[in-house]
């Protein structure tokens, strides 16, 4: 990985143990993950992958037990309790699933926003609140009480909230987990929109795979590691262009898949490509660097044969 480059989050042999009286949980098993300020990335993987552990710890709601976390220029291993408040209100937004459950249902949207904006640091809360409302595209609801905005509207008005402290980064567990389609992609659009105008650091984790179609940079965990990434070949924007234009091919891939390399130079590679060549129960495979490419193969593969074809 390119040691050059500021990375806002920075995540390297990341472990996360849950220990309860008789049981330990492996969340993260040695997690990497690198994000540059101003990127949006969508994190997928299955059902208790690791997910949401690891926007916790990068959130600084829980700590992790090994590894490397350094996010914004700070090692969360090292902060002091306060720090943690500070760095919590300052420099963290968070969206869940189910914000809109901490909304008041008898207030306003505008009124909600108010409401949670820190007594004393925000001067003017509702000019504040105001802007907040038009930063997530609702100003024509902000007197309309909570109860009668959609699910979509009310996620909006929790994203707002979020907003509200100027976050660098913005993670988002799941937040089109309990909307439609339609719905869901409006707010894609909001944290997209949010993450070009503001440079905002947008982290979004979903199982929806449509969703992690539309940006331009995907990673997998499994079994609390990263797996693999899709990086989009041509952004959104150009690819929104091409569509206006009607030259796109459908049948094209949008995304190349990249395995990720570890600093000590460990490389994971998808089960698929092992199976697929009978490799799967193999400890050891041969491998050999040929000009431009690296090149793996079966210890048993008659090598010279291979290359030529
Ligand atoms: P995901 O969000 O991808 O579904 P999680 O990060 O929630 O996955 O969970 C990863 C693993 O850690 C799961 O096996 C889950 O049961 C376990 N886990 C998560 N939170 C806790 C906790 N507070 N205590 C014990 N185990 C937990
Ligand atoms: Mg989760």
């Amino acid at each position: 990985m390119d040691n050059e480059k500021d990375y806002i989050i920075q995540c390297e042999n990341l472990i996360k143990i849950y220990k309860s009286s008789d049981i330990e949980v492996v969340a993260l098993q040695g997690l990497d993950l690198s994000i540059e300020q101003g990127e949006l990335t969508a994190i997928i993987g299955n059902s208790g992958s690791g997910k949401s552990t690891l926007l916790n710890m990068i959130g600084c709601l829980d700590k992790p037990t090994a590894g490397k976390l350094v996010v914004d220029g700070k090692d969360l291993f090292k902060l002091s309790k306060n720090d943690i408040t500070k760095y919590k209100r300052d420099t963290i937004g968070f969206v869940w699933q189910n914000n809109a459950r901490n909304l008041i249902p008898y207030l306003s949207a505008l009124e909600n926003i108010e409401l949670s904006l820190s007594i004393g640091k925000n001067k003017n809360k509702r000019e504040r609140a105001i802007e907040l409302l038009e930063m997530v595209g609702m100003s024509h609801r902000k007197n309309n009480i909570l109860s009668e905005l959609s699910g979509g509207e009310q996620q909006r008005i929790a994203i707002a909230i979020a907003l509200s402290n100027n976050p660098k980064i913005l993670l988002a567990d799941e937040p089109t987990g309990s909307v439609d389609t339609a719905t869901s992609n409006q707010i894609l659009g909001l944290f997209r929109e949010l993450n070009e105008k503001f440079n905002l650091t947008v982290i979004i984790v979903t199982h929806d795979r449509q969703i992690a179609s539309k940006v331009n940079r995907v990673v997998a965990i499994r079994d609390g590691k990263t797996s693999s990434e899709f990086i989009r070949k041509r952004s959104y924007a150009e690819e929104l262009q091409n569509l206006k234009e009607g030259s796109v091919n459908s049948e094209e891939e949008t995304h190349v898949e990249l395995a990720v390399l570890d600093k000590a130079g460990r490389l994971q590679i998808p089960r698929d490509y092992l199976s697929a060549l009978g490799l799967e129960d193999k400890n050891k495979i041969k491998i050999e660097l040929d000009k431009d490419r690296i090149v793996l193969y079966s210890p048993e593969a008659n090598t010279n044969e291979e290359k030529v074809g």
